[in-house]
């Protein structure tokens, strides 16, 4: 009596991917036909003898996939495995045939890969929409962050963590007892010492091949054309206006797109600012939607009307989302649209923002 279970099929080229971040690859054919076209790197575990489970097999919580021909026996055996417990089993569809169809792709396909990349970074793989041409993008690609506080501590994180390549990060300040109900990139044991050092630190714990430049003083109309060189996209995890507007006024000169968060309380916004977006013809940069110049209005700092600890971490993982689009070049961003957020009554809504000819930054620019 077999438990009628929907087998779970997978394609080869997804199912090399599993095996490539650990998964068991168990081949279930007979003996006599593994011995004349073995399927490399798979224990054998024929059909007829499912039942009689091998060492390797017995924990059941590890991924297992399966493989026969042409699909259908390791079909009967997945269905079969999933009726015994384990619990994360699938079937190669279309069998060794296809497996052996997308071994030119796998050896040749990710050329920039190494094997720890593809253990790694096995779920961006697996998605079409990232692959390894997104994957090798996100390596090659340098990012600056402005702010490694509330905002830039998920940025950072996310970023690492999703294999960018380089990682500019700039800030000025020190960690404080106080930054920490809301900058996960810190901890204790960095108070006191510059946010950058923090950050690097955390940074390389969690992602060592990412290369990270602690750039510990504040981005500035002087600075901010040398901190953007070779830059593909810009974060703006900033708290003040001024800093805002200098690298607003750097990305609008060098057509970098621009990252920009801001928050306050239980409230916060994100959009990306890029007059020289592709298919965008009144696309704005940040000024023409926050015309006044820095001083003129400045809001006030969460020190003084304070912020929910969780804010930072739902809009810079936000911006980390848009940066890894737009490093990728996939999915729609936020060019034109800015995102409200409001974590009080958990409420998003967009508003449409389009290029002011008369903006002071990038009027005429376009
Ligand atoms: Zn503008």
């Amino acid at each position: 009596m077999a438990t009628q279970m929907a087998p779970k099929e997978v394609d080869a080229a997804t199912a090399r991917a599993a095996v490539a971040a650990g998964a068991l690859l168990v081949d279930v054919r007979e003996p006599g036909e593994c011995a004349l076209a073995p399927i490399a790197g798979a224990i054998e575990w024929p059909l007829s003898r499912v039942d009689d489970v091998p060492a390797a097999l017995a924990d059941r919580a590890r991924p297992l996939v399966l493989i026969c021909a042409m699909g259908s026996r390791s079909r009967l055996a997945a269905a079969r495995l999933a009726a015994l417990g384990h619990v994360d089993v699938c079937s190669v569809a279309g069998g060794r045939v296809a497996w052996e169809a997308v071994a030119d792709d796998s050896a040749t396909g990710d050329p920039g890969l190494d094997g720890w990349e593809r253990q790694r970074y096995a779920r961006h793989l697996v998605l079409p929409e990232v692959g390894a041409s997104g994957q090798l993008r996100l390596k090659a690609a340098t990012v600056l962050l402005v702010g490694a506080g509330g905002l830039g501590s998920p940025v950072a994180l996310y970023l690492a963590a999703a294999g960018i390549g380089r990682i500019r990060i700039v800030d000025p300040d020190l960690v404080e007892a106080s930054n920490l109900q809301r900058q996960v990139l810190h901890d204790e044991a960095g108070i006191g010492t510059p946010k950058v050092a923090s950050a690097a630190a955390a940074i390389r714990a969690l992602n060592p091949r990412v290369v990270v430049e602690p750039v510990a003083s504040a981005l500035d109309p002087s600075n901010a054309s040398v901190l953007l060189e070779g830059v593909s996209v810009a974060i703006d995890g900033s708290d003040n206006h001024a800093a805002r507007e200098a690298l607003n006024a750097a990305c609008v000169r060098a057509g970098v797109p621009m990252v920009s968060a801001a928050i306050e309380r239980f409230r916060g916004q994100v959009s990306v600012w890029w007059p020289a977006a592709p298919g965008h013809a009144d696309a704005p940069c940040w000024a023409c939607a926050f015309p006044a110049p820095a001083g003129v209005i400045e809001p006030p700092s969460c020190a003084e009307a304070g912020v929910l600890g969780v804010l930072p971490g739902i809009l810079g993982s936000l911006e980390a989302a848009e940066a890894i689009k737009l490093v990728i070049g996939t999915g729609e961003s936020l060019v034109g649209r800015l995102l409200l957020v409001d974590v009080l009554g958990m409420r998003l809504r967009e508003v449409r923002v389009a290029r002011d000819p008369a903006c002071r930054i990038c009027g005429g620019r376009a």
